[in-house]
């Protein structure tokens, strides 16, 4: 007798492990396969920038071994496993000279790093962390250290930042803009942040960036565009991150900013899905966990035969830097209106409001974060 082709679900991140959850809610039974390129060890990854602070080293913020994954969700889970293909014609996802039929696919493969082409001989001392392998080998290399310099002032490098010196580390942060955090916080706000992780000791050198890391016998020496020179142990580069659709587009899925699917996770392709980093949902790319738990509710249903649409409501962003609690719902792109700014020092209050007075946005700090739930009820859903 011949058994129906399972579910694969390609990556064991929040997005695959957060779906299969919801799925097991659903069907106990319908075999399930995961596919991960790492070793599918289950983490909270915006627990990574927290490591200092909670006391935690990479095995510290490990939630759950892979094996107990596999009994406890009763899924298969491959793991080292690298996908380098998907024939959708022929229903197989490719893992280099091995085909592996499917019944439905799921693609929750992430968001990758981009990668700066930095001159000088230091690169093995450049790290990204966007995993717990990562994670685990910048801890490593950490190990003996006491400088760092960051390449971005976004809210992965200002939560490293104030992350490492509550771990004592020395902290320089280099990014081109003005101000930290410029996609996600207005002016006000962003300065209350960067004042803040100053007096915390973090030293910023904004408006410029890092041309060279060369090798020193002790760490590196990082020249920065304005012709400073800093040195440090390592480097932590911080510089975004870029939904993964190659593989997608090679097998011809329609591709936007992300694998594009419509609101019910839906790919150009027929039971291929997609939720997480790796996905633009009906327009959006957005690259935070709210968003894809949502997703993998609706998906769950969808996969057990109802097919769900997803909602997307407001989604405020926490920004965990302890020196300055933040949060920020940012106005949609290109809406029209301004920021009404109330400030008492690095407590900051800043509501977008349109003409017609509706809130539309907010960022706020110090203070006024605890305001962020009452503000969030104010601002329409991101899905209407
Ligand atoms: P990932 O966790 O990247 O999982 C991708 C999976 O796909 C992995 O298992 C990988 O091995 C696998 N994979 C990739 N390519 C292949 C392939 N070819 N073959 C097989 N497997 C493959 N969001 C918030 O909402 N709040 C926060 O406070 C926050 N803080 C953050 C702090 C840091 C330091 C970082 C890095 C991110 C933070 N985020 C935060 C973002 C959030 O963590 C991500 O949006 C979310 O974890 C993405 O999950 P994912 O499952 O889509 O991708």
């Amino acid at each position: 007798m011949s058994h129906p082709a399972p579910i694969v679900i390609v990556g064991t991140g929040l997005a695959g492990y957060s779906l299969v959850k919801e799925l097991r809610k659903l069907d106990k039974e319908t075999p399930v396969i995961m596919i991960t390129a790492d070793d599918g060890v289950s983490y909270s990854k915006p627990m990574l920038s927290t490591g200092f602070t909670k006391g935690k080293d990479a095995d510290g913020l490990a939630q759950a071994e892979t094996a107990a994954m596999s009994e406890q969700l009763n899924v298969t889970v491959r793991t080292f496993s690298t996908v380098t293909g998907i024939d959708t014609e022929s229903r197989d996802l490719i893992l280099g000279d091995e085909r592996l039929r499917y019944g439905k696919l799921v693609l929750a493969w992430g968001a990758d790093v981009i990668r700066l082409g930095i001159e000088g001989d230091g690169q093995e001392h450049i790290h990204s962390i966007n995993d717990l392998v990562d994670y685990r080998a910048f801890r490593k290399a950490l190990h003996g250290g006491k400088r760092v310099a960051i390449m971005g002032a976004g809210l992965i490098g200002c939560e490293f930042a104030n992350d490492l010196r509550n771990g004592g580390y020395e902290v320089d942060v280099i990014a081109p803009d003005a101000n930290v955090m410029p996609s996600l916080l207005p002016e006000a706000a962003a300065k209350a942040v960067q004042h803040e992780l100053t007096e915390l000791g973090a030293r910023f050198h904004l408006g410029t960036v890092v041309d060279r890391v060369d090798r020193q016998e002790q760490g590196v020496r990082v020249t920065l565009g304005n012709g400073e020179v800093l040195e440090a142990d390592l480097v932590v580069s911080a510089v975004g991150l870029r939904p993964r659709v190659e593989l997608a587009r090679a097998a011809g899925l329609n591709i936007g900013r992300g694998i594009t699917v419509n609101r019910a996770l839906e790919t150009s392709a027929p039971d291929v899905f997609a939720l997480g980093d790796c996905a633009e949902v009906d327009g959006q790319v957005l690259l935070y966990v709210l968003p894809l738990m949502a997703s993998a509710r609706a998906l769950a249903k969808t996969l057990t035969g109802q097919r769900t649409e997803v909602r997307y409501g407001t989604m405020p962003i926490m920004i965990k830097t302890p020196c300055c609690p933040t949060a920020v719902c940012p106005p949609p792109k290109g809406a029209e209106g301004e920021w009404q700014v109330e400030q008492e020092g690095s407590d900051v209050k800043a509501v977008f409001k349109a003409s017609s007075g509706d809130v539309l946005g907010f960022a706020v700090t110090g203070r006024f974060a605890v305001e962020k739930q009452a503000l969030a009820k104010q601002v329409p859903p991101i899905h209407q």
